[in-house]
């Protein structure tokens, strides 16, 4: 039996491994164990929204991420419809192309530092939690099974995560209504045409279409995306293979000059299905990515909620690990992530009803075309997509309009919290009590002068007020990072 694990990580997509680096970088023992016995290189997603793109850059690890990817795209969409990202307030106002499978690759690779193992090949098949930890049988892929002991267990297992099912967790919601699928093929070109699928990386055209949904993009290395949804993906069971002939009627629906399918590489159905974990935490056991929400990946934002659900836990459950959490601080895991992933179902359902093949959708497109060409429209959309309007509730700090939102540009490497205040100021010698646990940075652009902002280490403002008012920051500090030293 290995007990010498603190934090037992089921899956190894991109929310375990963000939530492993994560720990590793707090120090705590975690480990990560995942049924797959090599990395597949295969890619769901394809993109980084702007809030990932911060998150990443939090740490210091946008740049190899960026370094990895095949483009940046200066605009979301919803729907298909194009979402203006210049109008956002971000250092990075793009998506970034970059295939699932290159980020998983960054994020595994970056855990070797802290020590934190990924153990492929071992899928967890049971679970037992006391009040002291959670015991989990994890199954080789010879058949054998070994037993593991750890304080708390993450399920990040996807959307058909048995971690939720062993707890038993409502997933209400409904099952998918529309059928599509995906496919990475090698293309051949035909009468002596390119097999350039054109301009890379447009926005998809969802335009409502009974013959269906058909586009590519190109990932590099002769490989393109195609995805397809039209009347003979309808019906059909989720895991029954993609057939050739689908692909090539899709192929040929697809605008751009004629080309002939090579080879597929890999395809893989999906649907719009909707449902969402009713509890994000079960004890010691905690939900998270695709194990605790899915929906249909309109808009790009599955990979992302679930890294960000990553980002919101692991410094809560470092905290909690090392006595050092205030009450009911990983209760707020819950609390914050639950609502963002339901607007997220909420959107993506919208979006889905958009691409539907009826006359009134394609009504409704065309006046929320003409909406979303008012700039505060697009802002308003942009910044719902791109994950970058997040507001969490912080309850007994005064108002302020940064309470509650992220800190664009805020550099938080250690995975610590930070206070932004002038070196001199009331604030920065009351918060020296907090110094393991806190760093003080410049007061930068975002606090006016006299002004003072408390961030959590996933980035958020905690607190913003008077940088004198040293009675609410001590009270703000003990709320999100427990008792002072002295
Ligand atoms: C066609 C398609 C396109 C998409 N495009 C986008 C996009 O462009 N942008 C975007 O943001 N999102 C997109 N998504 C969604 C995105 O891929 C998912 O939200 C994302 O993969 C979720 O990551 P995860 O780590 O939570 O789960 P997963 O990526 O599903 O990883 C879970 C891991 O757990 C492992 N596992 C499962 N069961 C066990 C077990 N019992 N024990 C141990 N390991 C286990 C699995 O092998 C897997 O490696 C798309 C999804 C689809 C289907």
């Amino acid at each position: 039996m290995d007990t010498d694990i603190e934090v037992l990580i089921a899956g190894a997509g991109p929310t375990g491994l963000l939530l492993a680096g994560e720990l590793g970088l707090a120090g705590v023992r975690a480990a990560v164990a995942e049924r797959l016995p090599h990395r597949t290189g295969h890619s769901k997603a394809l993109n980084l929204q702007p809030r990932t793109a911060e998150v990443l850059d939090c740490r210091g690890w946008l740049a190899p991420v960026l370094d990895r990817s095949l483009t940046l795209l200066p605009a979301g969409h919803f729907a298909g419809l194009p979402l203006d990202y210049s109008a956002l307030d971000t250092a990075f106002p793009h998506q970034v192309g970059i295939p699932q499978a290159r980020v998983e690759e960054f994020l595994e690779d970056h855990l070797a530092q802290y020590g934190v193992p990924v153990l492929r090949g071992r899928e967890l098949t049971s679970l037992r939690q006391d009040a002291d930890g959670v015991t989990a049988t994890l199954r080789g892929p010879d058949g054998t099974e070994s037993i593991c002991r750890a304080r708390y267990l993450v399920g990040a297992d996807g959307g058909r995560s048995t971690v939720r099912h062993l707890l038993g967790t409502p997933f209400p919601g409904r099952d998918g209504r529309i059928g599509m699928a995906v496919a990475d093929i090698e293309l051949a070109p035909v009468d002596g045409g390119s097999d350039s699928p054109g301009e890379p990386w447009q926005l998809p055209d969802l335009t409502p279409d009974p013959a269906g949904v058909a586009f590519l993009l190109p990932l590099g290395d002769g490989v393109h995306r195609l995805i397809l949804g039209g009347p003979e993906q309808q019906g059909v069971d989720r895991d029954a293979p993609v057939t050739d002939d689908e692909v090539r009627t899709a192929l040929a629906r697809c605008p751009g000059p004629p080309r002939a399918l090579r080879a597929v590489r890999w395809a893989s159905r999906f649907t719009d299905a909707s449902r969402q974990a009713e509890r994000y935490a079960e004890g010691r056991v905690l939900l998270a990515g695709d194990a605790a929400h899915i929906h249909a990946p309109a808009g790009g934002q599955g990979l992302n909620l679930g890294m960000q659900d990553a980002f919101n836990l692991g410094w809560k459950l470092a905290a909690t690990l090392r006595g050092r959490a205030p009450d009911g601080l990983l209760a707020t895991y819950h609390a914050e992530r639950h609502p963002v992933g339901a607007r997220v179902l909420a959107n993506t359902q919208a979006q889905m009803v958009l691409t539907l093949p009826d006359p009134d959708a394609l009504v409704v497109r065309e006046l929320l075309t003409d909406l979303l060409t008012v700039p505060e429209a697009n802002r308003r959309v942009a910044a719902m997509i791109a994950g970058t309007d997040i507001r969490y509730p912080m309850p007994g700090a005064p108002d302020h309009p940064l309470l509650g939102a992220r800190a664009p540009g805020v550099r938080l490497p250690g995975g610590r919290g930070a206070l932004l205040a002038d070196a001199a100021s009331a604030v920065t010698a009351a918060a020296s009590a907090w110094a393991d646990r806190v760093d003080r940075l410049d007061r930068g652009p975002l606090a006016a002068e006299g002004e003072a902002l408390l961030v959590r280490p996933d980035g958020y403002v905690c607190w913003a007020g008077p940088d004198d008012d040293t009675h609410e920051l001590r009270s703000a500090l003990t709320r999100w990072f427990g008792l002072p030293l002295r």
